[in-house]
């Protein structure tokens, strides 16, 4: 079992002395409360870079928290351990005969799972075992109206990819915050393609698919209990309805759905109906890789496109059905694109790895696989000052919580608030 250290618990009796230390005389950034009412517990997480503080506040006598503080006092109260699988940790425990406090995972905030073990296996500390919710509450569809057009924002599941190489230059500490590493530096990305209804269906990229063996689920952490198929058809749309399929480049992530493996082994187009646009730039690279971006691409996903002739190449940003348009971006590869919506004066845009969560919006937030970083930098700089002008729906392809959102420009820093 591999178990990553959370937070440190610390039952506070005196909540304003604790302020005092904690926020004024640290100058500790202390967030907003969360209530937990079935325990009487009012818990205030403390950002100190890495694993977190939790201020604990009794809310009622018959708080565990009331009884642990008259008993021992105030003070250290748990330690909170992250594992992958909650369930199989505590079997491994219990098989070596650990004492634990709760046999079964019990709900705890933000959809996770705890269990405690007993202080008196733990050498007198108090552990809590979490496991963050993956799936359950964030691989939903969500619909959304843009003029004429209808969006829908499907999934096809989880996967990790190292925390350094998705935020570049910017130091662990920080994107840890908003990105929470397993004990392998993995950080969790979800794949959302997009489907556009309007004159045409389409669906801008198409997730991991289904080709891939244990090994690289293993080293890519996938999780796709609920696959594009599911999350298709809980959208009314099945693969016959797709008329085109937009790339915005050809890494495994976004192409690995274009193609399937029928009963006797063939790789086919997984759309039989639809012409997959791709740019003929991203192609040539995909099927000349070098070292520095061969670990991206993997042929079974594109090259059946061309033998099936399904294949448009576009060399120049053009309209592909009315009110979607492809851009060419360039930075994360050389001719990486993006789609951009606009119908009856509303806009919104697909940005793909440009941005490809929420917390790639500032400037210097820029992956440390893009080819072309700088290049990056300037697509997005002047990206968000026309998202942010034409309020225009951003939508997020590798966010686990946030499908999508407006671009906020907060007297120069930029937030995003989440669309649903
Ligand atoms: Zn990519
Ligand atoms: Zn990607």
């Amino acid at each position: 079992m591999k178990a990553v250290l959370d937070h440190v618990g610390i039952a506070v009796k005196d909540f304003p002395a604790a302020l005092a230390f904690y926020r004024d005389a640290l100058g500790l950034e202390i967030e907003a409360p969360e209530e937990v009412a079935s325990q009487h517990v009012r818990a205030h997480f403390v950002a100190v870079g890495g694993p977190k503080l939790e201020l604990l506040e009794a809310t009622a006598p018959e708080s565990a928290i009331a009884k642990s503080i008259d008993r021992r006092g105030p003070g250290l109260h748990h330690i909170t351990l992250r594992v992958d699988d909650i369930r199989l940790a505590l079997a491994q425990l219990k098989a070596r005969g650990v004492r634990l406090v709760d046999d079964q995972p019990r709900p705890g905030a933000e959809g996770a799972l705890v269990a405690f073990i007993h202080p008196s296996a733990a050498a007198g500390v108090l552990v809590e075992l979490k496991q963050v919710a993956l799936s359950s509450r964030l691989s939903a569809i969500s619909r959304y109206t843009v003029g004429d057009l209808e969006l829908i924002s499907v999934c096809d599941g989880f996967f990790r990819l190292d925390g350094g190489s998705m935020f570049g230059i910017v130091p662990r500490p920080l994107w840890e915050k908003k990105a929470p590493a397993d004990d392998r530096n993995r950080i969790t990305l979800a794949m959302r393609p997009l489907v556009v209804r309007g004159r045409r269906t389409m669906l801008i990229d198409a997730g991991l698919g289904g080709k891939d063996d244990e090994k690289f689920r293993e080293i890519y952490g996938v999780e796709r209990s609920r696959s594009l198929d599911d999350t298709l058809a809980e959208a009314g749309v099945s693969r016959e309805d797709i008329d085109v399929v937009v790339a915005t480049h050809l890494h495994f992530d976004h192409a690995g759905g274009f193609t399937v493996r029928d009963q006797s082994g063939r790789l086919r187009p997984a759309f039989p109906r639809a012409q997959y646009v791709v740019r003929r730039g991203e192609w040539e690279d995909a099927t000349h890789p070098h070292a520095r971006n061969r670990a991206s691409y993997i042929a079974d996903n594109y090259l059946p496109l061309m033998d099936a002739g399904v294949l448009l190449f576009v060399d120049d940003d053009q309209t592909i059905m009315p009110g979607v348009r492809v851009e060419r971006t360039g930075g994360h590869t050389r001719h990486h694109q993006m789609v951009a919506i606009e119908s009856n004066g509303k806009t919104a845009a697909f940005v793909a790895d440009m941005m490809p969560t929420t917390a790639h919006v500032p400037d210097a937030w820029i992956m440390g696989s893009d080819l072309y970083p700088v290049d990056t930098l300037t697509a997005k700089q002047r990206f968000a000052v026309d998202a942010v002008a034409r309020e225009t729906l951003v939508f997020f392809e590798h966010d686990p919580n946030v499908a999508a959102g407006y671009i906020r420009d907060d007297s120069g820093k930029r937030t995003v608030q989440p669309v649903s």
